[in-house]
């Protein structure tokens, strides 16, 4: 099966072959944590879960290595440690923070179907790679420090020899461009206003950690050499693909690329760069001002996460998703529909036109049509098989049909005890042909949002969404 994926960095869909054969290695940019994942931040974890059970289909599970990281290190982490435990020294304070925030991003991509990655690693675990890496930069003449600061050069990059890629070429920009659009206010200390940060200085009472290149005073690190260090500590100096969403692309992972590349003398950092396009909120941005913010959680208790999860699938990874009531309302009825037909059928292959769609640039729109036309064409045992096969490779079909329908049960309130006396009520009055009766129970389960089904083996019900 051949794969094809679109590389940010060549700017073309390219075959995809792994670098060592024997392992697959892709890297993905995770939450800083300071508050609830937000319904965008799951595009990316859907996604790339997506692409990871696809490769562990095609490789064997213990062919691929998925790394993503938890930044735990952050401005926003101190602010939000400061304004939520006063009382506390602050580094007990961020420990909280991250361990309350960390915990809650977990049970939510978790209810979203996602994998656990193979390593999911912290910032904070690994500041001797970040420090091994930046004096490796100051050597190489590609950083330099300016007051107790270590600064990147893209300069540097740029004159330096050819083998490198041009600082830049990632993100399609050209650096004399982007110092002619600098702002003015450049810090000081930096020799050149594209220069950015690698390690800088803490202030008193933040996390600090001994500073590499000479430094005296303690530091910590810039956020883009995290990556550059967790990276290469779990996958090595090269690897096969690195993700996150569109907006990382610049300086985010030109930065990392920058690094990488520079630290070890390569041309490249990942074979394929991979983003995710931007999630709006019923047409518009999501901003905390606008009031159309929603978090994970939110979501989840309303809907069970398959359902979270099939209406992202529902666009293409590249393409920007509009984020609507309606299309959560529909990715539920179709999973009604897929649970009550397959979720009970054990066995079976996934079927090839799924795994093509998926072959594909993760085209996750051609597979729901290929999965709805499975679902239309089944006749026998063994399409039912394929179908239900399919669903799980790509984490649905979680549960059995019973468990799925109980839980919307308890989710809409419903009292089933007595739905369930009303039933043999209704039974009862059909049996002895009181039809009026029957019609007016029917009518008031209606009214309670059950909805009931008669067949020569009874009475079933459901509740409609
Ligand atoms: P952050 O915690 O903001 O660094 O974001 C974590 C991940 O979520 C990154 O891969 C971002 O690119 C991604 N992300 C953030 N906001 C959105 C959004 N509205 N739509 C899609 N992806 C997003
Ligand atoms: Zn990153």
């Amino acid at each position: 099966m051949e794969l094809r994926f679109y590389d940010t960095f060549s700017r073309d869909k390219r075959t995809f072959k792994p670098l060592d054969p024997n392992i697959v290695r892709m890297y993905v940019c995770g939450p800083t944590v300071y508050d609830f994942a937000h319904i965008g931040n799951a595009r990316p974890v859907i996604v790339f879960d997506v692409l990871f059970r696809l490769l562990r289909h095609l490789y064997g599970a213990d062919h691929v290595t998925y790394v993503r990281n938890i930044t735990d290190v952050d401005d926003k982490i101190n602010d939000r440690a400061c304004r939520d435990f006063p009382e506390l020294p602050l580094n007990e304070a961020i420990r909280k923070v991250t361990e309350i925030t960390d915990k809650q991003f977990h049970e939510d991509v978790d209810a979203l179907g996602a994998l656990r990655p193979t390593v999911e690693p912290r910032a904070t675990e690994h500041i001797a790679e970040m420090r091994v890496i930046i004096e490796k930069l100051v050597a190489g003449g590609f950083a330099y420090v300016a007051e107790d600061h270590v600064l990147f050069s893209p300069q540097a990059m740029n004159t330096a020899n050819t083998l490198l890629p041009r600082y830049g070429s990632l993100s399609n920009r050209s650096l004399d461009e982007m110092i002619a659009g600098a702002r003015v206010d450049v810090a000081p200390y930096k020799r050149d206003a594209t220069d950015f940060v690698l390690w800088k200085p803490s202030k008193p009472g933040e996390p600090s950690w001994p500073s590499p290149a000479g430094i005296k005073a303690e530091g910590r690190p810039g956020w883009h050499i995290e990556c550059s260090a967790m990276s290469w500590k779990h996958l090595g100096e090269q690897f096969d693909i690195h993700g996150g969403g569109i907006d990382l692309v610049f300086p985010h992972h030109e930065n990392e690329l920058a690094q990488s590349c520079c630290a070890f003398h390569e041309n490249r950092m990942a074979n394929f760069w991979m983003h995710n396009g931007f999630l709006q909120v019923e047409g518009e941005k999501m901003s905390k001002s606008l009031g159309n913010f929603i978090t994970i959680r939110d979501l989840l208790a309303d809907w069970p996460g398959e359902v979270l999860r099939l209406s992202m699938l529902k666009t293409h990874y590249r393409s920007p998703i509009d984020w609507t009531l309606k299309s959560v309302e529909e990715s539920a009825k179709t999973l009604d529909d897929w649970y009550r037909f397959a979720a009970d059928v054990r066995g079976g292959e996934p079927a090839g036109v799924v795994i093509e769609a998926l072959a594909d640039d993760l085209n996750t729109p051609q597979m729901i049509a290929a999965l709805h036309g499975l679902r239309n064409s089944a006749r026998s045992e063994a399409d039912r098989g394929a179908l239900a096969s399919s669903l799980r490779l790509i984490g649905f079909l979680g549960e059995s049909a019973e468990q799925w329908e109980s839980r919307k049960r308890s989710a809409s309130g419903i009292d089933v005890a007595k739905i369930e006396a009303l039933i043999a009520e209704r039974t009862a009055a059909r049996a002895r042909k009181d039809f009026g009766e029957s019609d007016r129970i029917r009518d008031e389960l209606a009214a309670i949002g059950v909805v009931i089904k008669d067949s020569k083996d009874g009475t079933t019900w459901e509740v409609a969404r």
